[in-house]
């Protein structure tokens, strides 16, 4: 979860690594900064002349400063030049964390206007984490094995979400409002691909949601309501780029509500 969204994670800042790297920082103050009160005060009392390398970790020095002096042995990354004096903390964090290599699905995720509950959903099921029948009867789990959205097949991912024929006639029915075709693109920032990003977003976790909704609450929508519940989201949620891109299919969508309500 700590790792780049390119990468398949979610971004979210490690804590520990990042405290880490924060106590490092004082290390490297405590060496190069003499002219601060507290740093001269730890100076005087426990380095008393010695350099970083030479001094051991006072016994007696309190809890705090045996921490910042216990960093020493990895200040050689704050002496690298690829670490600047701004933003030390940042540059030797991502350093900590290395690199990593990117997954295929990245566009989807990064730069992504749907809802954070729709983008979680879309992460969990490039993944192949969400819980569908397939792998809750890999558990040895009694459950039935028939996707409930066309009473066909087995439900697999790739099944729910690109090969039932309800997920299908769904996808078609959205790329004909915005008039794409299968093969559209959603690499890049233009408007087309922003607002595509969006639309598979918001598609995968309302297809999602009506599963679960026809799984435990016996309640079914029918295709067109979920479609026109996906075009709704999608216009409140576009950004300025992908609303360019929508503009042209809004006075469509408003004539469809007016005659819903
Ligand atoms: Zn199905």
């Amino acid at each position: 979860m700590c790792t780049p969204k390119s990468a398949g994670g979610l971004n979210l800042v490690n804590l520990k690594g990042w405290n880490k790297e924060a106590i490092l920082k004082m290390c490297w103050d405590i060496e190069q900064k003499q002219d601060r009160l507290w740093i001269k005060w730890i100076h005087s009392y426990y380095i008393k002349g010695q350099s970083m390398e030479e001094i051991r970790v006072p016994t007696q020095a309190c809890w705090m400063v045996r921490k910042i002096l216990g960093t020493k042995e990895i200040l050689h990354i704050l002496h690298n030049e690829a670490v600047g004096k701004k933003s030390m903390i940042r540059q030797a964090y991502k350093q900590m964390l290395g690199s990593f290599s990117k997954v295929e699905w990245r566009n989807l995720i990064c730069c992504n206007s749907a809802r954070p509950k729709a983008i979680f959903t879309l992460w969990l099921q490039a993944q192949n984490r969400l819980l569908t029948k397939d792998r809750i009867l890999k558990w040895k789990m009694q459950v039935e094995p028939v996707c409930v959205m066309c009473n066909q097949e087995e439900e697999t991912r790739d099944h729910l979400f690109y090969d039932c024929i309800f997920a299908r006639k769904l996808w078609r029915r959205l790329l004909q409002w915005i008039d794409q075709n299968s093969s559209s693109n959603t690499k890049g920032k233009n408007p087309q691909a922003q607002a595509l990003r969006l639309i598979y977003a918001e598609y995968i976790y309302t297809l999602w949601k009506e599963r679960n909704t026809r799984i435990f609450e016996k309640h079914e929508t029918t295709m067109e309501n979920i479609a026109r519940r996906i075009a709704y989201v999608c216009c409140a949620r576009a950004n300025i780029a992908a609303r360019l891109f929508l503009d042209n299919v809004l006075f469509r969508i408003c004539c469809c509500f007016c005659l819903l309500f």
